[in-house]
């Protein structure tokens, strides 16, 4: 029951209203009986310092979407690596007096990796679409995991260009094009555009064009999963969307503000359920 000691934790972005992290967060808190609440609060970017540090010095704690992670980034007194690497926090908290924050989408994309294709990253050759948050998130995430090769395709080439250069570690470089690398052997194919989500997207690469046995995950979710993901696996591909990764990366954050393991099977059964119910739900 909520009370005087129940601690709050919010997801501070805009929009807010689609995101399943509330749904998936409170199940989470209700299986394990902790004493917390998790919210949604829609705020402006001048809003975010006032509520995120407010709510973490409350001995709370919450989550940051679109458009403030980099504001977020900025604002906490101690960031992770991956914070540091993406220019991106999502996930905030107090400790020792300090607020924290981290970027647990680069966990959470690393587990979606592995329950698709069985394993790490490590070694592989990987072409990344995109080049906004969810590909520097993807590509910390790949570096992480000790990757091959990342060939990187964004709409807009020249961000493509500058990630190589300030993520690339060596191992990265921009793809020739959207599909194949040029023909050569692909291990995995990662969507990190925001085409998917509408009905009426494009798709952000022709699977028929992608080789054969490739591995495709589309970090869009959306119910009945994207076009893309169907059409990769009616050709063969092992495929899966984004759905995977928003439930491991709430789970990381749970384990940040809780100091303990994450109902994961809760949180992805909440989360699978709450998404049949909801048409046009949207990323966290
Ligand atoms: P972002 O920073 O705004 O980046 C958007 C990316 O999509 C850019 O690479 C952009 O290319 C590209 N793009 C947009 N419209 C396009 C079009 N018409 N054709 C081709 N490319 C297009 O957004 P983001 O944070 O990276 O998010 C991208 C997607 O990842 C979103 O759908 C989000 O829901 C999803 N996501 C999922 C999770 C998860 O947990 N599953 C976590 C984070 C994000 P330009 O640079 O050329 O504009």
């Amino acid at each position: 029951m909520i009370g005087a000691s129940t601690r709050v934790f919010a997801l501070l972005g805009d929009p807010v209203e689609h995101s399943l992290s509330p749904v998936i967060q409170n199940a989470a808190l209700r299986s394990t009986a902790l004493d917390g609440v998790y919210v949604s609060l829609r705020c402006a970017g001048e809003d975010v310092t006032g509520l995120l540090r407010g709510l973490a010095l409350a001995g709370g704690g919450g989550n940051v979407t679109l458009p403030h992670k980099g504001v977020a980034a900025r604002i906490i007194d101690v960031a992770t690596d991956a914070v540091r690497q993406t220019g991106a926090c999502n996930t905030f908290w107090l400790e020792d007096g300090r607020v924290h924050g981290d970027n647990t989408d680069v966990e959470g994309f690393r587990g979606a990796v592995s329950v698709l294709t069985g394993r790490t990253a490590e070694g592989m050759r990987v072409l990344l679409l995109g080049a906004g948050g969810a590909a520097r998130g993807a590509l910390a995430g790949l570096l992480a995991d000790r990757v091959g090769e990342v060939l990187i395709w964004n709409r807009s080439a020249e961000r493509a260009a500058d990630l190589v250069r300030e993520m690339g570690g060596g191992v990265a470089g921009v793809a020739p094009d959207r599909h194949g690398a040029a023909g050569e052997p692909v291990d995995l194919v990662v969507n990190a555009t925001a085409l998917g989500l509408r009905d009426d997207d494009p798709l952000p690469s022709d699977p028929s064009r992608l080789p054969a046995g490739s591995a495709c995950l589309d970090l869009v979710y959306r119910p009945g999963e994207t076009q893309w993901v169907r059409r990769a696996r009616a050709l063969g591909h092992p495929a899966a969307d984004g759905g995977e990764m928003l439930v491991r990366q709430g789970a990381a954050a749970f384990k940040r503000w809780w100091g303990r393991e994450a109902p994961l099977t809760v949180m992805r059964d909440a989360f699978e359920s709450a998404r049949r119910r909801a048409p046009g739900s949207e990323a966290p």
